[in-house]
Order: structure tokens, then C-alpha cells, then sequence
């Protein structure tokens, strides 16, 4: 039987456990197994090669993608690094403009020091995408909406020009999870998440997911994930298991109260920018549309400059100033010295992380509340 989204968020992948009949698939906190014989185990070796309780939340993300092979990480950053090391010396990468700080310093700080390098271009722009692909670059690597800006790149255009050279797309999922868009149904080979945001939905724990439909790249991230070593502990994977089942009811409440925070920022008269792709103003708003089943719960802004940034981020009561994204609560972070401060600051004023910039992950507390608590620290912030 084919299930929508709904089901699959709590029956997907493994759906109890078989040997006792328990609804929820058991927290399995074992390093090792027994074998039975030399060179007879019962499918279950050494924890970092598999776990069964893992092994259920990389099926139920597979699922999930409508993807064939998943994986799960102890943290986004672990995928991201096992992800890249598919690549060798002398490879290149083309990367979106606007990305998450930490993938851009592991490109900049550590990869690029074993002779992987990579171009940032707006992919956004798909002439000037394809311009950046040359016989060195091996991948694109992309996110949308891009982070903190929430770009909107066409996944599969952009599926269609890399593939048309020969390249992968690797897309970075993380602020839209599955259940608003699935970059492999867009013709993406490589599908990343934090499952720290939205996937676990409660702030308290790191994961890191990725899923395949090829085969061969499937058994070299298999391969590295196990050579690598940076795998999810199974009470994290029990934890975002647990988080995933109530991922559609949490979505919809996140993604109506950003369209409602949104619309009321731009008529607010408290602001100079809403960068937000589910405003009909945006300009990634149509590609959206197209290729996601909604605009995510991001919304980035610029503080009009009557207003004291510094002294608007210390007055929010409810909202909370902290880095992360996609928990119940609602958070608020400043790009420039927070999440890209990594990313040098020509660069960032470049590409539009100014200073007044604040990023708002919107979380599904009485949307009233949020946008009384929004007003009361902009107004005292003359
Ligand atoms: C948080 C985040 C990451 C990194 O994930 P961790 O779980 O913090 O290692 C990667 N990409 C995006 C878009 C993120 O928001």
C-alpha cells in the first residue's frame, strides 16, 4: 500500500519492533553482537557498522526522501564531511552563495587544505551556475531556501545543468524537510539534513542525516560512514524517530505562523527587508511554489535603521536569542556575528548579511504571543 507523508512519518521505515511487538522501535545500546560462529552473525556486527535502531531512523529517512538508501550522523556537520570525502584531491566544488556558516568552514578550513576546492556563485542565477562548471568541478552543492537569506534555487534546473556535465547535485535540505520538498523526486543525487532542526523539532539533540538512490554512491557513503566513524549514538536515532512522528503536525503550525509573521513584518513599517519565499514579492516565490509544498518557517529581516538591533534582540521576552533553528520555540539569531561569522566580512556584506539582519526561526507558540512579543522589543528599541 503507497502511503502519503502523514502515515509515513510514523509508520515509515521500521515499523515496531518484530521480535516483541513494542509500537516504538527499541533504544538497541550495544557497541557489539554476538556471533553465532566464525564468520556467522545474525546481520548485526559492531555498532558503528549498524545499529538496529539507527538502521530503522536511516530507513525511515530513505522513506521519507523517497529516496532508496539513507544514512544517519551524529551531527549535520558529520554528513556534510562524510558527503564530501566522496571527493579526492584536484576536485572542485560549486556551492550556493548564501550556505550554512559551518559547511562553508569546513570547505574553507578543512577540505580545502587536502586540495578540494570549490566556487561560490549565486546559484540562484543558472547562467552564471553553469558558467562555474569546468572539468574540475565534481558536484553542486546546494541549499534552498539558502541560508540566512532564503534563496530559492531551482532544484531541478539546476539537477538538469549539472547532470547535462556530468556532475552531482548534493542539496542541503535541512530548512524545508521532507515533508515541504524531496530534492531526489527533483532529480538532486544527494540529500543532506540537520536533523538537529526540524527532524528531532525539540532542541535537544544533534543529528546529522543523508540519503541516496544510487547504488554506488550509496555503498561509498556506506563505506565512509563506517571508515569515518561520525555515526549517530541509538538514542539519538530513538530521539529523532520520536521527533519525526509529529513532523507534519509540527510543520503546519510553523509554516502558518511564519506566513502570518511575514505578511505583518512587511506591513509592519518596522522594517527596511522581509526576505521570506512565501511572500508573493520574493523572487524565488514562483520556483518555490513549484517545487516545495510550502515556504518553511525561516524568515529573515532587516531592522529598519530607527531601530536599535543590538537593544531589540535583548528586549524579546518570549523569543529567544540563541543559534538553531526549526524547535518548537521560536529563535532569533544574528547572522553576521553568529551563524556566518565564519564567513569573512567582505563576503558577507556582499551577499546581504548586514548587520541589522535577523534571522527568526519561527516556532508554533500562539502566534499572537510572537508578534506581541516582535512589537514590544522593536518599539523600546529607539
Ligand atoms: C545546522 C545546520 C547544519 C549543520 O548541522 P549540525 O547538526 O549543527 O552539525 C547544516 N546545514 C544547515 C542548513 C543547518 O541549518
Amino acid at each position: 500500500m503507497s502511503l502519503n507523508i502523514n502515515s509515513v512519518l510514523i509508520h515509515g521505515g521500521v515499523d515496531g519492533d518484530k521480535v516483541t511487538g513494542a509500537v516504538n522501535i527499541p533504544v538497541y545500546q550495544t557497541s557489539t553482537y554476538k556471533q553465532d560462529g566464525i564468520g556467522e552473525n545474525r546481520g548485526w556486527e559492531y555498532s558503528r557498522t549498524g545499529n538496529p535502531t539507527r538502521d530503522a531512523l536511516e530507513k525511515l529517512i530513505a522513506d521519507l526522501e523517497q529516496g532508496r538508501y539513507g544514512l544517519a550522523f551524529a551531527s549535520g556537520l558529520a554528513a556534510i564531511n562524510t558527503v564530501l570525502s566522496l571527493f579526492k584531491s584536484g576536485d572542485k566544488l560549486v556551492v550556493s552563495d548564501n550556505i550554512y556558516g559551518g559547511t562553508f568552514r569546513i570547505l574553507d578550513n578543512v577540505f580545502k587544505n587536502f586540495g578540494i576546492t570549490y566556487t561560490i556563485v549565486d546559484t540562484s542565477n543558472l547562467e552564471k551556475l553553469e558558467e562555474a562548471i569546468d572539468d574540475d568541478v565534481k558536484a553542486v552543492y546546494v541549499e534552498s531556501p539558502a541560508n540566512p537569506l532564503l534563496t530559492i534555487t531551482d532544484i531541478k534546473a539546476v539537477a538538469d545543468i549539472a547532470h547535462k556535465h556530468g556532475k552531482l547535485l548534493i542539496v542541503d535540505n535541512t530548512f524545508l524537510t521532507p515533508y515541504l520538498q524531496r530534492p531526489l523526486t527533483l532529480g538532486a543525487d544527494i540529500v543532506i539534513h540537520s536533523g538537529t532542526k526540524y527532524l528531532g523539532g525539540h532542541s535537544d539533540t544533534i543529528s546529522g542525516l543523508a540519503v541516496v538512490n544510487d547504488k554506488d554512491i550509496a555503498d561509498r557513503l556506506y563505506y565512509l560512514q563506517n571508515a569515518i566513524g561520525g555515526v549517530l549514538a541509538p538514542w539519538d536515532s530513538f530521539l529523532i524517530i520520536r521527533g519525526i512522528k509529529t513532523l507534519g503536525v509540527r510543520m503546519d503550525r510553523h509554516v502558518s505562523n511564519a506566513e502570518r509573521i511575514a505578511r505583518w513584518l512587511v506591513d509592519s513599517g518596522y522594517v527596511s527587508k522581509v526576505y521570506y519565499p512565501g511572500l508573493e514579492s520574493d523572487p524565488g516565490y514562483e520556483v518555490q511554489k513549484k517545487q516545495a509544498d510550502g515556504a518553511g518557517a525561516m524568515i529573515s529581516f532587516v531592522l529598519d535603521e530607527k531601530y536599535d538591533y543590538k537593544k531589540f534582540v535583548k528586549n524579546l521576552k518570549l523569543i529567544t536569542l540563541a543559534e538553531s533553528l526549526g524547535g518548537v520555540e521560536s529563535l532569533v539569531c544574528h547572522p553576521a556575528s553568529m551563524t556566518h561569522a565564519a564567513i569573512p566580512a567582505d563576503i558577507r556584506k556582499e551577499v546581504g548579511i548586514v548587520d541589522e539582519l535577523i534571522r527568526l526561526s519561527v516556532g508554533i507558540e500562539d502566534v499572537n504571543d510572537l508578534i506581541a512579543d516582535l512589537t514590544q522589543a522593536i518599539e523600546n528599541a529607539r
